[in-house]
């Protein structure tokens, strides 16, 4: 897989956009684990509903009343599994680690095995806080990834990690160049390959055989 060309012009028509803005780690964390199904925005409204009530530290988190953290993250949905796991990520690793420095220092396949331990940590979930909350090598797969991906004809394996493998393979080992290239894909995603996409203005237009097929008529 030649990710070279695709690299090349979407870091010269796009850039690597800062879009994981964070207060920290734990922020990082929670935020990753309020995001499944639901926008940024009502993400950020939460984690502002968590601030103002002084519960985005793992000791309120794990003892707050679950109602009052239903309040904070009802604007994304789901929220009383999330509050739930909210709740059980702050209990987890303070039984467990005994502090949020001692569980992000600890060592990076034992760090995945206990998120991946933690209810409402999947394999992607657990990735974005090892790439972001912790700076550990490990890429992201999301749907914007592999949607981006079928659509260039470089299908990923269904398989998570398999999938991660092969793109890890494709790109310069490293914490940068991962979040680079994940950055690169969000925005990509969002701007231009939608499940809808447009691909007349997409900067990777004549790369791409489905956007071709698109803008003749025929995807
Ligand atoms: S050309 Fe269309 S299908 Fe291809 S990457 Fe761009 S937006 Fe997606």
């Amino acid at each position: 897989m030649d990710l070279e060309p695709l690299h090349t012009r979407l870091t010269q028509s796009i850039g690597g956009h800062d879009w994981w803005r964070a207060d920290g780690p734990l922020e990082v964390i929670t935020g990753a684990m309020l995001t499944q199904q639901t926008t940024w925005g009502s993400v950020e409204v939460a984690i502002r509903n968590l601030k103002e009530r002084e519960l985005m530290n793992l000791e309120g988190l794990a003892s707050a009343p679950l109602k009052v953290l239903e309040e904070c993250v009802r604007p994304t949905g789901f929220y009383r599994v999330k509050a739930t796991r909210l709740q059980t990520m702050a209990r987890h690793i303070l039984h467990r680690h005994g502090s949020l420095s001692e569980f992000l220092s600890t060592e990076g396949t034992r760090l995945r095995q206990s998120l991946l331990s933690m209810s409402g940590v999947g394999l992607e979930t657990a990735d974005s806080i090892l790439l972001y909350a912790v700076g550990l090598p490990f890429l992201v797969v999301d749907t914007y990834t592999r949607r981006i991906m079928e659509r260039l004809g470089m299908a990923l394996p269904r398989d998570y990690e398999e999938a991660r493998r092969r793109l890890e393979e494709a790109l310069p080992r490293g914490v940068e160049s991962y979040r680079e290239f994940h950055a690169l894909m969000v925005e990509l995603g969002k701007q231009y390959c939608r499940p809808r996409p447009r691909c007349a203005p997409c900067p990777l237009l004549d790369l791409c055989p489905h956007g071709m097929k698109v803008v003749r008529g025929n995807g």
